[in-house]
């Protein structure tokens, strides 16, 4: 059995081998931590933004949606809290001069005694089912240990965190003999804070240049564009805005593949309502957003929340939806209920009004927001990964593919023709014809048709249209299915309908 490192390795592999992804400048060594998405990866991460932003946009009718620009004036990042707060603690390792995430290795740590904890359990319950009394009790009050650590480190970390204690998160490091992974030293330095914005010059002459961010999240273009988008959209309290955009964070530790990148993509929704209303909502909005994960077909066992026991300043309530990566269960969503914070924020600096009036109450109000925030590229490791197999065949041969939800995967049909003769290419270019404007579909006449099949596995299409010299006497293909490999004959007339997707 592969290792977690193994899997995300061969997951790494299989993006660059068939065309997902590709390390930024890679002809010049690449640039760490950031990516670039090649021909197939390009599509799919299209399609699950269209996959978000119609469920958000089109299926609601009170979410309209928006593109703001990247840069944003200055102040916005005072007024957001992100110049004096967006920081992470680091901490050096003196020995491997590596740079860490204080808190990350302290999560990394819980994470493996929550590894062993799992495995008690499953012991514990064959033990049970075994009536092996003994080693029941014994496994059993090993995993009751496990759970009572894991409590207290939460708990003490969680007091660490939101009280902003450095020397106190570095003692803990010492307390819990975290060892640096690289010298498999405890030779630390303090605990500092770094803030994560990245930072560029405004103006062609620099004495004249204004500092200004490049934008770590996309919701404060939603927040300073509330007023313009609800008086011109004439919308309703409640009502959301949605965006889909680049943001960027100078991240500490940048590892993990696609998960922690310094560019990368966000989709965001704010969602206005009345105050004292928004607990509420940010229920309904977890359970919104768990049914889109779901509808994706992935088992729900990969997916739980994990509420926050260390809550933003600007937060009164907070969830992760959390995935089963290849390194364990991380953040995919957050769902945050950001109060009146960021909006009264935007008023006092830029002292225009941000209020909304009700025409229900007849008053006038800072509205609370309710925040589903996703990455792009999280989501995409999140599906790449789970589809991400390798098969053994009845003949003992192995096939890698692709069990990617047919709605997300980038090619939707291939058109074979069987062989390249007998007038087969020509009646396969016309299929092509009639589906394309319908599908991204792809045409490959090059190899055996077991080789060809073979390749569409491993990039995930879903169907694969084959014609053969029946097709030339009664207009028939056959349409093979990629996970079960099942062919099926229909009508080329029937096809359109078959593959409505
Ligand atoms: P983390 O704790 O993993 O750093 P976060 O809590 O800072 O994430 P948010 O600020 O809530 O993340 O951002 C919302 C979403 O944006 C995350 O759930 C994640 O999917 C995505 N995201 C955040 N940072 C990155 C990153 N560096 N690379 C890729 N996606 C990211």
């Amino acid at each position: 059995m592969a290792n977690n490192d193994d899997l995300l390795k061969k997951i790494i592999a299989h993006a660059k081998e068939y065309g997902f992804i590709f390390p930024s400048s890679e002809i010049y060594d690449g640039l760490s931590a950031v990516y670039d998405y090649a021909q197939y990866g390009v599509e799919l991460k299209n399609n699950i933004k269209q996959y978000w932003w119609r469920s958000m946009v089109q299926l609601h009718e009170n979410i309209v949606g928006i593109d703001s620009a990247i840069f944003m004036h200055p102040a916005i990042w005072k007024a957001s809290g992100h110049v004096d707060a967006f920081n992470d603690p680091l901490i050096d390792n003196k020995d491997s001069k590596k740079r860490y995430r204080a808190d990350v290795l302290i999560e990394d740590y819980l994470q493996k005694i929550e590894d062993k904890l799992e495995k008690e359990i499953e012991k514990a319950k064959k033990r049970f089912d075994n009536f092996d009394e003994t080693l029941y009790r014994q496994t059993n009050e090993r995993a009751v240990g496990y759970q009572k650590k894991i409590d207290e480190i939460t708990e003490n970390f969680a007091k660490l965190m939101n009280g902003n204690d450095l020397a106190g998160i570095k003692q803990m490091i010492e307390e819990l003999e975290i060892t640096c992974p690289v010298s498999g030293t405890k030779n630390w330095t303090d605990v500092r804070q770094f803030n994560l914005m990245f930072s560029t010059q405004m103006g062609s002459v620099s004495e004249d240049a204004d500092t200004i961010y490049l934008r770590p999240e996309t919701a404060q273009g939603i927040f300073v564009n509330f007023s313009n988008v609800y008086k011109t959209g004439r919308m309703k309290i409640p009502f959301g805005i949605a965006q889909i955009g680049k943001a960027f964070r100078n991240e500490i530790v940048a590892r993990q593949f696609i998960f922690r990148m310094r560019e990368f993509e966000q989709m965001e929704m704010q969602f206005f309502v009345r105050p004292g209303e928004e607990l509420k909502w940010f229920d309904f909005w977890k359970q919104e957003r768990m049914k889109w994960h779901h509808a994706l077909g992935i088992a729900p066992e990969n997916y739980r929340f994990h509420d926050h026991e260390k809550l933003a300043h600007y937060a009164n309530a907070a969830t992760d939806i959390e995935f089963k990566f290849p390194f364990g269960f991380k953040e995919l969503e957050g769902i945050h209920s950001r109060t009146d914070y960021d909006l009264t924020q935007h008023e006092k600096y830029s002292g225009k009004k941000l209020r909304y009036f009700d025409p229900e109450t007849n008053e006038s109000y800072v509205p609370y927001v309710i925040e589903t925030s996703i990455g792009v590229d999280r989501m995409f490791l999140a599906i790449f990964s789970n589809a991400c197999r390798e098969e053994k065949l009845e003949d003992g041969t192995v096939r890698t593919l692709l069990c990617l939800p047919p709605v997300l995967a980038p090619v939707k049909v291939a058109v074979l023709p069987l062989v390249k003769k007998d007038g087969l290419p020509e009646k396969a270019r016309e299929i092509m014809d009639m589906l394309k404007p319908h599908y991204l579909c792809q045409y490959d006449e090059k190899d055996a048709i077991g080789r060809r099949y073979r390749r569409q596995d491993a990039i995930g299409t879903p169907y694969c249209v084959t014609v053969d010299n029946q097709t030339m006497e009664d207009n028939t293909v056959t349409i093979r299915e990629r996970d079960s490999m099942q062919q099926k004959r229909v009508t080329i007339s029937e096809l359109n309908n078959f593959l409505s997707l």
